[in-house]
């Protein structure tokens, strides 16, 4: 087993699941782990993409469950990649690419690493997810059809890497989310010499949303009720390099950014509509006025009930739901968590940066509520923050990626304690 050249090898299919494409993926990956003594099979479901599912069976009482996704996001533009997305190359150090950082690289690693173990202290568990790019529509009809089949007692997530300061991340959960619309009409524009005596949407829109916020808090009562503010050691393990991310954001940012991105939910107007836009001027009261607005919501915030609570709020209000997930947490003293804590730092001699939600959403929350499973942990990833996920160029150091190999070996026999 070449591992570089391994993974070379799944990169080079094109698994773009935005296109459709990703059934090749499956195949090569569900027969990589078969020529390599592992049982695993392809499962059909309502998806487009198959999942694949694995397993090594040691008889051991715990089992590792480790998910990550087959499928990538779509290289264009292409004439911004200095090679072949397709095609990946090993130039300075870094294997350039797409799908290397996000996800096959920490596919690939992990896969490795226990194929290396030879027999593993625990049960290891595979599932690997074709459309997780395009936002696993399907996730929670799989994970419900499939609950015996996924039972396990610990979740290893997709593969968090190297963070911004240089130190091995574990992310312990995620931000949840409620997105939603709200809109104000009349009947009719209007000529705006009516504006004395006529209601206007666009008022009473800013109006409403000013009410939403004042200062960095959110003003809708109960809304910060649930909030579990962080503890004296997850703040401990926050790092985070300030200028590196004064760079990314290009805008300056309080000394405490860290903890507020982690542990503050939000209320953001992503998208703001009425009236005439156009070129010179039109004096019009216009009839409609609508914000697009997403509330990131962290634990044990319930994106029913603040919905609940705004929709108390903006009583009348058209309000239409565009989203809604849970946000979740494994707790810091978890094994899990400690097992992830202790191995990042055996491997790489520093203390990792551990991130008790990440600043963003996914489906983790699904995974606990439907396999009843609470200790779901990111950790043992290959990407560091020049990686360039999603967009072109996208690398990884070959470093990272041993280095990331050796982590899970250190991290399966951690868990693998009593
Ligand atoms: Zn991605």
């Amino acid at each position: 087993m070449n591992s570089i050249q391994d993974l070379i090898e799944f990169a080079r299919i094109d698994t773009t699941s935005a296109k459709g494409k990703g059934e090749e993926g499956a195949k090569f990956i569900r027969d990589y782990m078969q020529e390599h003594g592992i049982e695993a099979r392809i499962i059909r479901h309502r998806s487009k993409n198959p999942y694949v599912y694995g397993e090594i069976n040691v008889g051991a009482t715990k089992t590792l469950l480790i998910y990550n996704h087959y499928d990538v996001q779509p290289a264009e533009p292409l004439d911004k990649w200095n090679s072949d997305p397709f095609d990946p190359v090993i130039k300075d150090g870094k294997l350039v690419g797409r799908g290397v950082g996000d996800d096959k690289g920490s596919l690939m690693a992990r896969l490795q690493a226990l194929i290396e173990m030879g027999k593993p202290p625990m049960n290891i568990k595979f599932i690997y997810e074709g459309e997780e790019e395009i936002g696993s529509p399907n996730i929670d009809l799989f994970l419900a059809e499939h609950r015996e089949l996924l039972a396990s007692d610990y979740v290893l997530w997709e593969g968090a890497g190297r963070g911004s300061s240089g130190a091995p991340t574990i992310v312990l959960g995620v931000k949840g989310l409620l997105y939603v619309e709200i809109s104000v009409r009349t009947q009719k524009d209007l000529h705006s010499m009516y504006a004395p005596v006529a209601k206007n949407p666009a008022w009473e829109l800013v109006y409403l949303l000013s009410s939403l916020k004042s200062g960095g808090r959110v003003n809708l009562p109960g809304f910060y009720d649930k909030v579990k503010w962080l503890t004296e050691e997850e703040r401990r393990y926050l790092k985070g390099n300030k200028r590196s991310m004064e760079d990314a954001l290009g805008q300056e940012l309080p000394d405490d950014f860290q903890r507020r991105l982690v542990e503050e939910p939000t209320c953001n107007i992503a998208g703001l509509y009425s009236g005439y836009t156009g070129e010179g001027s039109k004096t019009v009261i216009p009839s409609y006025a609508m914000a697009k607005l997403d509330f990131r919501l962290v634990p044990d915030q319930d994106p029913d009930e603040i919905l609940k609570i705004l929709q108390d709020h903006l009583k009348g209000v058209d309000i239409k739901v565009w989203g809604k997930v849970r946000p979740y947490r494994t707790s810091i003293n978890s094994k899990i968590a400690k097992s992830l804590m202790d191995s990042a730092k055996k491997v790489y001699g520093v203390d990792p940066e551990v991130i008790p939600n990440s600043y963003g959403t996914g489906p983790m929350e699904s995974f606990a509520r439907i396999l009843q499973n609470n200790q779901i942990a990111d950790g043992v990833g290959v990407e560091h923050p020049g990686s360039n996920i999603h967009s072109f160029n996208e690398n990884i150091y070959v470093d990272d990626y041993m280095k990331a190999k050796e982590w899970m070996k250190s991290f399966v026999r951690h868990l693998a304690q009593p």
